[in-house]
């Protein structure tokens, strides 16, 4: 569970009880992790139990102070850890920095609004029971289980991490296979701040110590990674009736409209598509233009696409595919395009040198292609020629993901981006709703249910608590046996004036 000294030579050596991350921009080890077993997994969910009280009878004062610390930790110690996710990811650094940069924005955002969100608070209690004092409040649910992907290994976890703890959980982490070391990282950080319980735990291995995390008796499993886990996940919780948080990948559409402003479309769809090599659940996938912009919106991504260089030198454009098994998958989807007679105005089949990609940009892409249709997560953009808007919201609405999108309109961004069925949408810009920690984000359809983020993403970890007390005896109480038939009559005859009309 813990890191362990650098002394096995591969991945899943010694006996499956230890594996390493390696840097994939030059398969170095990184650091060496133990592969939990089910037994550790539940012994890690008992020891978070146990240190449920302490945390939750902290209240929102006592750990807003403890998650404030740690944030100043974290920004104290912000170059290490983004050199640590720059080895395991091998993302570039300032793509690292620009991951932690939010990370930090939304712990601040959780830990100072979790008292004025979930706190107790009064309630109207109405006409028919006015003579009740009515109150509400949002408990922790006590320990969350928490599953991440490796592609932003602080981030997308920290939104179910930094918002579960401000509502007063505790927290067991399994971090992507990929990306152990970021985990152990922020587990450990952690717990400099709050050495007196093991209230956020990491738990790292493979794919089964996520299974096992599911089974262990959390209270409630948040997990982010790709569609087809979420369903393996979901299944394995219904076992227990353990509620989950399911964010799931996406194949996330730009609309480009006719009085777009081209320039700052063009920036955007090729940032949006790009960075981090494409691997962002969010990211920009499949652009549709309008006819009376298109020629001049490709021409600008065509150039500005073909100046981007990936590599592994710091400065680099962006980094390597971090998941071997993710190369084949980008070529299956650029050589598909290509046969079925789509054409490449920027790379192509020789631009995937694994483990590096460069920017692929296809045009001309039939509806049914896989790279039109499933998720590519690789630095490639599928730009499709749509008559207006209205046709290219059609398009964005075709598929069975629901998770972000973009629209570029001068006159039309918010009616568009009302039109479109998904969980966030950016006008003008691509993907600033996830920079606005007050914005729950979250997908419909196949991107998965529940928020992270805002106040959503804190209620999220929580339930509701209702407690109504009796102030004083009613003229009119039906809920007695010793009410006359009168008062029945009373009380229909006063729901009939006052909402009857
Ligand atoms: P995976 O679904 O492969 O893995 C996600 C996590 O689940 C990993 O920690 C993995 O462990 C674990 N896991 C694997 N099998 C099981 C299982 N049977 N039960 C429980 N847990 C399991 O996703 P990736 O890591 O490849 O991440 C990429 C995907 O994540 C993309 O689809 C992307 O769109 C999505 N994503 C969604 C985001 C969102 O907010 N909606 C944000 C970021 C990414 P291990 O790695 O050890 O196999």
């Amino acid at each position: 569970m813990t890191q362990t000294a650098p002394t096995t030579p591969a991945r899943g050596e010694d006996e499956g009880r230890r594996f390493a991350s390696l840097d994939p921009r030059t398969g170095e080890v990184v650091g060496h992790h133990s592969v939990a077993s089910e037994d550790d997994v539940r012994e890690a969910v008992r020891m978070a139990r146990d240190a449920s009280e302490f945390w939750a009878e902290l209240g929102f004062d006592g750990r807003r102070a403890r998650l404030d610390a740690w944030r100043k930790l974290l920004v104290k110690r912000l170059e290490e850890l983004q050199t640590l996710i720059s080895a395991e990811t091998g993302k570039s650094a300032d793509d690292a920095r620009t991951e932690l940069a939010l990370v930090i924005d939304h712990l601040h955002w959780a830990a100072k609004h979790a008292g004025k969100v979930l706190g107790k608070r009064k309630i109207s209690s109405g006409m028919l029971m006015y003579n009740h004092a009515a109150s509400l409040e949002y408990r922790p649910l006590g320990v969350v289980g928490v599953i991440g992907p490796w592609n932003y290994p602080a981030f997308t976890p920290m939104g179910s991490i930094a918002y579960a703890l401000a509502a007063g959980n505790t927290v067991v982490f399994k971090p992507s296979e990929f990306t152990p070391g970021v985990g152990v990282f922020l587990a450990s950080t952690f717990g400099e701040v709050v050495p007196e319980f093991p209230v956020f735990q990491v738990v790292t291995g493979f794919g089964d110590v996520g299974a096992a995390l599911c089974k262990s008796g959390v209270d409630k499993l948040a997990f982010t990674g790709s569609t087809q886990t979420g369903k393996k996940v979901m299944a394995a919780c219904a076992e227990s009736l353990t509620p989950v948080l399911l964010e799931c990948g996406g194949k996330d559409p730009m609309i480009v409209a006719e009085d777009a402003d081209v320039m700052a479309a063009a920036d955007g769809a090729v940032w949006g598509g790009i960075f981090n090599a494409g691997q962002t659940c969010a990211g920009v996938e499949r652009v549709y233009v309008a006819e009376a912009v298109y020629e001049e919106f490709v021409r600008l991504v065509t150039e500005k696409a073909s100046k981007l260089r990936p590599g592994g030198q710091s400065n680099a454009d962006f980094g390597p595919i971090t998941m071997p098994a993710q190369v084949g998958i980008i070529q299956s989807h650029v050589a598909d395009a290509l046969e079925r007679g789509a054409r490449a105005v920027v790379g192509g089949l020789e631009s995937i040198r694994a483990p590096y990609v460069e920017p692929v940009v296809l045009v001309d892409v039939p509806a049914d292609a896989k790279a039109a249709v499933e998720e590519t997560f690789g630095p490639t953009l599928v730009i499709n020629r749509v008559a207006d808007a209205d046709e290219a919201v059609r398009q964005a609405n075709s598929l069975a993901y629901g998770l972000g999108a973009s629209v570029f309109s001068r006159n039309r961004g918010e009616e568009l981006a009302g039109k479109l069925r998904c969980g966030m949408v950016s006008v003008n810009s691509v993907l600033a709703y996830a920079s606005v920690p007050g914005l729950p984000f979250g997908g419909v359809g196949d991107s998965g249910f529940g928020r992270i983020h805002g106040e959503d993403g804190l209620r999220e970890f929580t339930y509701a608590h209702s407690v109504t007390r009796k102030r004083f005896g009613a003229v009119l109480d039906p809920m007695t046996y010793e009410r006359g038939s009168r008062t029945i009559r009373r009380v229909v005859r006063l729901v009939r004036v006052l909402y009857g009309r």
